[in-house]
């Protein structure tokens, strides 16, 4: 069990999340010697209001992913509800989303990757990265409880928002404090009050929202962020806090107790980094939230993770296919990177702003009222623009 029979590749892929999967599932079909280490095993549960939004729903047509989806039971979501203190807004979707606990999505899409990439170390979490030369580095990482090692000409980091490798690399954002914390916590549907299965409902108060949506037939996913600038209290407390601070909030969860809801079991993630991260450091390649986390009140967080793994696996390719140098090819993606989510980052970072800050929230909130169809439009400019076409035929147009 502990000897591994190959020890070289040509990618090595940090984080089996959505990024991570994407780019080996990608690297792979590029025809690239690809394995992906995992520190955990799967299903496991991560910070995520879970709902998939246009971005993410396109590359599963795109790479011919969406039927077996399907199979997975997802819940259809086509309208959104916004829940201020004093007022309810809403609009029908102009796409279809789908509502799936992350647990299940990202099993499925590491198995899909599996189909095709080399090698999946799972359970094995990559303790560190040492750089041979230009285009070998070496991963040592924790299998069935050795300590191996294995060398590859490229290493992705897909490993998430923050992690102690950020610290290993010397990455600027590790001492920075954000004070805004995320919960997530699953529910029966049944337990609250009147709520419709097709809508992602988002609950407004002061320093905290909360999204809704259900997953599938039987349950529901509450997610918060929360804004710890005054003084901390418990993931636990917020929710009470936000049932009295948002009527519509408390009256969803009328039914359950306080005894019930310290029953509950609460997922969180302390100070997330929403401000900008290094694109590439020391050679190693970040995508997903690795590269940089998105206000999560547009859910595009696995958009972007998916369209990010798309774009270093074009860019990795052209790197081999025109033998361009290592430094050209980091300037080429930090160029792309920021042509593709720059503003996708700044529009999600202004909108979390504007709930955040309690003048702006009701300025905008009598906006919305007096002009209904500005709702509309507030989705629609955090929309990423998706593909129509599968992925083996824009390589075969390409070729
Ligand atoms: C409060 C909140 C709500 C959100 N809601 C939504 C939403 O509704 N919809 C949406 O699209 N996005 C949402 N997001 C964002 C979304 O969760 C992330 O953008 C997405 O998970 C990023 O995927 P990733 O693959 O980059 O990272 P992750 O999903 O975090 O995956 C990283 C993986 O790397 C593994 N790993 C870490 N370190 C190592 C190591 N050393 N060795 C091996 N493996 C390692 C981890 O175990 C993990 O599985 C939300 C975020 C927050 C904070």
């Amino acid at each position: 069990m502990n000897k591994i029979d190959k020890t070289t590749f040509d990618i090595a892929i940090i984080g089996g999340g959505p990024a991570g999967s994407s780019a080996a599932f990608y690297l792979s079909k590029l025809g690239f010697d690809v394995c992906i280490f995992e520190k955990k095993e799967f299903p496991r549960e991560t910070i995520c209001g879970e709902f998939l939004s246009l971005e993410v729903i396109a590359f599963l047509k795109e790479t011919e992913l969406f039927n077996s989806f399907l199979q997975l039971k997802p819940n259809l979501i086509n309208k959104v509800k916004v829940y201020d203190q004093n007022s309810v807004l809403g609009t029908n979707l102009y796409f279809t989303a789908y509502g799936i606990k992350r647990g299940k999505f990202d099993m499925f899409l590491l198995r899909r990757a599996a189909d095709y990439c080399t090698k999946v170390f799972q359970p094995a979490e990559v303790k560190s990265i040492e750089i041979n030369s230009a285009d070998n580095y070496s991963v040592l990482f924790e299998y069935n409880k050795k300590l191996l090692k294995i060398t590859a000409k490229e290493v992705i980091a897909a490993y998430g928002k923050r992690n102690v490798l950020d610290k290993h690399l010397n990455r600027k954002f590790v001492s920075s404090k954000s004070r805004l914390n995320g919960v997530k916590f699953h529910i029966s549907k049944e337990r609250l009050s009147s709520y419709n299965q097709n809508t992602i409902s988002i609950f407004i108060a002061d320093d905290i929202y909360c999204g809704i949506n259900c997953v599938d037939d039987e349950m529901a996913t509450i997610c918060f962020l929360k804004n710890d600038l005054l003084r901390t209290i418990s993931a636990r407390e917020h929710v009470l806090y936000l049932c009295k601070q948002n009527k519509f909030f408390g009256e969803l969860l009328q039914k359950v107790s306080e005894e019930e809801l310290n029953k509950i079991k609460l997922y969180g993630a302390g100070d997330i980094h929403f401000g900008k991260k290094e694109i590439v450091q020391n050679g190693i390649f970040m995508i997903g939230d690795a590269a940089r986390v998105i206000a999560p009140l547009i859910g595009d967080g696995i958009g972007c993770a998916v369209q990010n793994a798309k774009l270093l696996s074009e860019i990795i390719n052209e790197k081999v296919k025109k033998n361009l140098k290592r430094n050209s090819t980091e300037e080429i993606y930090k160029h792309e990177w920021h042509k593709l989510f720059n503003k996708r980052f700044q529009t999600a970072n202004l909108i979390q702003h504007i709930l955040f800050n309690k003048k702006c929230r009701k300025a905008a909130i009598k906006l919305i009222n007096k002009v209904p169809s500005f709702l509309t439009q507030i989705v629609k400019m955090t929309r990423a623009q998706v593909l129509t076409e599968t992925f083996s035929e824009s390589q075969r147009a390409k070729n």
